[in-house]
């Protein structure tokens, strides 16, 4: 592929050599990835794409890595589902929900960013490979270098959930559980990342890492025919998947997929961690970092590293932000269950609360073609919700047991 041109300072525009850094040498700034768009446009189109592989990788033109070998061959291509029972019950005409909760091989979202991290850091000559997490991220470094064959350290905040704890030991890398939370994790893992060779996926791969996000606007651009939605709501923690679908978008428009974006970015937060929808709600351009306390704790980032570009994505979009109590995160996961069939993890009961909120507002309309990120899977957060959901009808193994709890008549009806 090599459309891949160079890093960019995303403030003061120095470039750099496309290596294993993440921050401009002169400003400080972060770094990001700068493609030969000319070169990309001339090559892909509609069919070369629906003609490629079922996975992320069709979108590999516009992702920074060489090919043409990918880890993570499995990543993306997650349904699009037409949220119709969600859509009536909201009064939403046109709802649809990305379903990254069975995303390959880890169950969210994060398996997008990890195959593109992962292979470039095979490209770039890694054996290492290592992140900072607040749960997903982890387990999705953790799956990706057993089946690549890499040496792997995850660092974690010492509270997570047992199934995101054990969704990394199966894969037997070296788990270190950090007592703090995710921003102590986050600064310690950076004096490593300093000291050792290896790939931290989310500090000096971060820039590749990053644009693992953006197939998930091209994939809803596809699925949605072509179009693009008019209102989004996306989850944030560093705030990075709410940038990159907004920069997707506006790629498929450069390089000739689509011809106008229109879509209005919405950001949601749990009000445990809200430090960006806090400053939007405030009209500040700024956040105050926080100590995060919420059952969001996939989002618990009190310090954001991308909050500031996911305030101004926001705000050029003429999109919104908002932010739900973790009962409304419960209520949300509850809700998207019972409506579709589909169990998400606390983000995506932040998404379905937040979405709600919005609707009620008047801020997304009834005619509006909206599409809500369902990032990861609700069995990997089953303390959020384990008292919530009542207990099964225990019985004898009879008949007379059954029908005493439940009853049905002979020919069907009834409910217990
Ligand atoms: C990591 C994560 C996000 C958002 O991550 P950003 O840091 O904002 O890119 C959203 N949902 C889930 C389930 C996650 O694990």
């Amino acid at each position: 592929m090599a459309t891949m041109k160079a890093l960019v300072c995303r403030e003061c525009g120095k470039e750099y050599p496309t290596k294993a850094i993440h921050v401009c040498e002169m400003c400080f700034g972060p770094l990001e990835v700068k493609y030969n768009y000319e070169e990309i446009k001339r090559s892909i189109s509609r069919k070369k794409i629906q003609d490629g592989p079922d996975s992320i990788w069709r979108y590999a033109d516009l992702l920074p890595v060489q090919g043409p070998t990918y880890l993570g061959p499995h990543a993306g291509m997650t349904p699009l589902v037409r949220a119709k029972n969600l859509g009536a019950f909201l009064g939403l005409d046109e709802l649809y929900i990305k379903n990254d909760t069975v995303n390959h091989p880890t169950l969210s979202f994060k398996d997008r960013v990890v195959a593109v991290a992962i292979t470039r850091a095979r490209e770039l000559g890694f054996e290492t490979i290592a992140c900072a997490s607040t749960g997903n991220l982890a387990n999705s470094v953790a799956a990706h270098a057993a089946a690549a064959g890499m040496r792997a350290y995850v660092f974690i905040p010492g509270d997570l959930e047992a199934a995101k704890v054990l969704g990394n030991l199966i894969y037997k890398p070296n788990v270190v559980e950090v007592e703090g939370n995710y921003d102590d994790v986050n600064r310690l893992c950076s004096e490593i990342a300093g000291e050792h060779g290896w790939a931290f996926v989310n500090i000096n791969i971060r820039p590749y890492y990053a644009e693992g996000s953006k197939t998930l606007a091209y994939e809803t651009v596809e699925q949605l025919g072509w179009r693009t939605p008019d209102q989004v709501v996306i989850p944030m923690a560093s705030g990075s998947l709410l940038t990159k679908i907004w920069k997707g978008l506006h790629e498929m428009k450069t390089v000739g997929l689509i011809d106008d974006v229109k879509t209005k970015i919405n950001g949601a937060q749990a009000e445990g961690c809200s430090p960006i929808s806090t400053a939007f709600k405030s009209g500040r351009d700024f956040f105050k970092p926080v100590k995060p306390k919420t059952i969001a704790k996939s989002l618990a980032i009190g310090n954001p590293a991308d909050g500031y570009y996911a305030l101004k994505a926001t705000a050029e979009s003429k999109g919104s932000m908002d932010m739900v109590s973790d009962d409304e995160v419960v209520e949300g996961i509850k809700l998207l269950a019972q409506t579709e069939g589909i169990f998400a993890e606390t983000a995506g009961g932040v998404t379905i609360g937040v979405l709600q909120k919005l609707v009620k507002q008047g801020t997304i309309k009834k005619s509006d073609v909206t599409v809500a990120y369902i990032t990861g899977n609700g069995l990997k957060t089953q303390e959020a919700v384990i008292d919530a959901v009542g207990r099964p009808h225990r019985i004898q193994p009879s008949l007379v047991s059954f029908e005493q709890t439940f009853k049905v008549g002979k020919h069907g009806g009834g409910d217990a």
